[in-house]
């Protein structure tokens, strides 16, 4: 996501290396060795922070003191951020069109700076284009009735999604995949979707279907049924060249696929 978002502000000599292999979970990935080779040399490293790459934030400390190292999140003022408590921040951050359309500009220009200012490509129509884009998502949700503005998913991936076009989230794991959860979410979910009378839940990409599949099991025997929607894409872009298989593709994808199982709802 961050080099999607990076690359139209970039020179096309500026080569990105993305180092994330496709698909893979960015809360749990733990640096291989041919990965700190990369980021060894990279002139200049973009990541999303906020504690994402919760395995990798010591290693961008140390290499931060020799080039420029940076979080995208670094560029969102705080009162924009959706805090999770007195220290930390979501950090699904690419859910929100503009604002991380605007950080990701505001890092190439701070990392080209460093670098070189040539290699900064003035490109507003990309911009714009990423505010017209948020403006259809907004007109689409727009016509839907709040009663089935309810997002739910396996882990709290979409609260900024939800927040730009005023949804509900539900999930069972809280902000990060590596949370542990029980009985006791299992209950309170299932508890949520029989009393807000919630027809569709999500399963992710590379995540706890089985867990979802709980969920629903649970609603059954309280009488309540529940569809799972197709997996929707959350911290990873999805199959490369697919429609979702970039950002902001997959913030498309995921109101696609939303949009349909509320349709036939
Ligand atoms: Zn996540």
């Amino acid at each position: 996501m961050v080099a999607d978002a990076l690359r139209p502000h970039l020179n096309k000599n500026c080569s990105i290396v993305v180092l994330f292999p496709e698909g893979i979970d960015p809360h749990t990935y733990r640096p291989v060795p041919s990965d700190i080779q990369r980021l060894q040399e990279a002139d200049a490293i973009v990541y999303n922070g906020l504690h994402l790459e919760a395995n990798m934030e010591s290693m961008f400390k140390h290499l931060s003191r020799s080039k420029p190292c940076i979080g995208l999140g670094s560029f969102i003022p705080t009162q924009k951020l959706i805090a999770l408590d007195a220290y930390s921040f979501d950090p699904h951050i690419w859910f929100d069109i503009p604002l991380f359309g605007l950080a990701a500009k505001m890092a190439a220009d701070s990392v080209c700076k460093a670098l070189n200012p040539l290699l900064f490509f003035h490109n507003t129509n990309y911009l714009d284009s990423l505010f017209e884009l948020d403006a259809a998502l907004q007109h689409q949700w727009n016509q839907k009735p709040e009663s089935q503005r309810i997002l739910c998913s396996v882990h709290d991936a979409f609260s900024y999604y939800c927040r730009r076009y005023k949804l509900k989230q539900m999930s069972l794991q809280g902000v990060s995949t590596a949370a542990e959860f029980g009985i006791y979410e299992v209950d309170a979910m299932v508890d949520f979707m029989v009393k807000n009378k919630v027809k569709v839940a999500f399963t992710e990409a590379h995540a706890l279907t089985k867990a979802m599949k709980s969920i629903q099991l649970g609603c059954a025997q309280r009488g309540h049924i529940l569809v799972l929607g197709d997996p929707l894409l959350t911290d990873a872009p999805g199959k490369k060249g697919s429609p979702g298989g970039s950002w902001p593709g997959m913030v498309i994808e995921n109101s696609a696929k939303i949009h349909k199982a509320l349709n036939h709802d």
